[in-house]
């Protein structure tokens, strides 16, 4: 973990700091070796969050994005259970970085426990997973929403492991940081797959590194992911109407439907006796 409290406050390892867990309270061991960036670690390197995961430097990139305070915040549920949530925004946001693979009963109760929460994910983790997106994203079709695509079967283009999630997953694949000043922001774009289906079709977003940081500062949500489903469904809708109606229009104006049209109107017309 970056912080760990230090006579009551939290502080980022340092040699031959003391320090005690923010979620347990027990005594931390500063690691201030040259192999990987200074962390605290339990006695035996063993979490007393289970959802804790060793931090890639991809993940520290991300989390040091976001004001100190944010970073692993305890929290708590009503029954007592307890974890750290790796960045949760002053608007109660939480934010997980996810490189590593996650079983599904996990992320399934991470959602449920952080309630108000949104995934990123590392896209590069497996080596297929870019030039898959990179081939899947040619089916991506545009909305009237700028910067929102539709795609009939996102399994051509994001892990599978991620296409059933009820919260938004973010795809980062491959810019390395993200900062709202311009000198160091990085250019790329997080691929958000949001949650839910309209017509049967995946509902993708595409954001800046720079608005998914201005949003988490300033909102307790980083896409109105309601309004933009029912948006999408309400322009699917009606196209799939327009669709129809042209559909059948062309068959009933083909020249035999034209002549059966006006012999069973010749037929009606003899049997009502007009
Ligand atoms: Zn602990």
């Amino acid at each position: 973990m970056r912080f760990a409290l230090v006579n009551g406050e939290r502080s980022e390892a340092a040699p031959k700091l003391q320090g005690c867990c923010l979620g347990c309270s027990q005594p931390m061991i500063a690691k201030c070796g040259t192999q990987r960036v200074r962390h605290w670690a339990h006695r035996g390197n063993r979490s007393c969050d289970p959802w804790w995961e060793p931090e890639t430097l991809w993940h520290r990139d991300w989390k040091y994005q976001f004001p100190s305070e944010w970073q692993e915040v305890v929290r708590h549920d009503q029954k007592g259970e307890k974890h750290i949530a790796d960045v949760m925004t002053e608007n109660g946001l939480v934010i997980e970085f996810q490189h590593s693979h996650l079983p599904l009963h996990e992320k399934v109760a991470r959602e449920g426990f952080y309630q108000s929460m949104v995934w990123v994910v590392d896209g590069t983790r497996l080596k297929g997973d870019h030039p898959r997106f990179l081939d899947g994203r040619r089916l991506f079709r545009p909305t009237h929403l700028n910067g929102v695509f539709t795609i009939a079967d996102p399994k051509g283009c994001f892990p599978l492991a991620w296409l059933t999630c009820s919260m938004p997953v973010f795809f980062d694949f491959g810019h390395t940081g993200v900062s709202t000043d311009t000198s160091t922001a990085k250019t790329g774009v997080l691929w958000c797959l949001l949650p839910g289906r309209v017509e049967g079709c995946a509902v993708v977003v595409a954001v800046s590194p720079v608005m998914f940081m201005n949003a988490a500062q300033k909102r307790a949500w980083i896409i109105p992911v309601r309004a933009v489903m029912e948006t999408v469904a309400a322009a699917l809708r009606r196209e799939r109407e327009i669709a129809e109606r042209e559909a059948w229009s062309s068959i009933y104006d083909r020249p035999q439907y034209r002549k059966r049209r006006s012999r069973s109107f010749r037929s009606f017309r003899r049997r009502s006796r007009f």
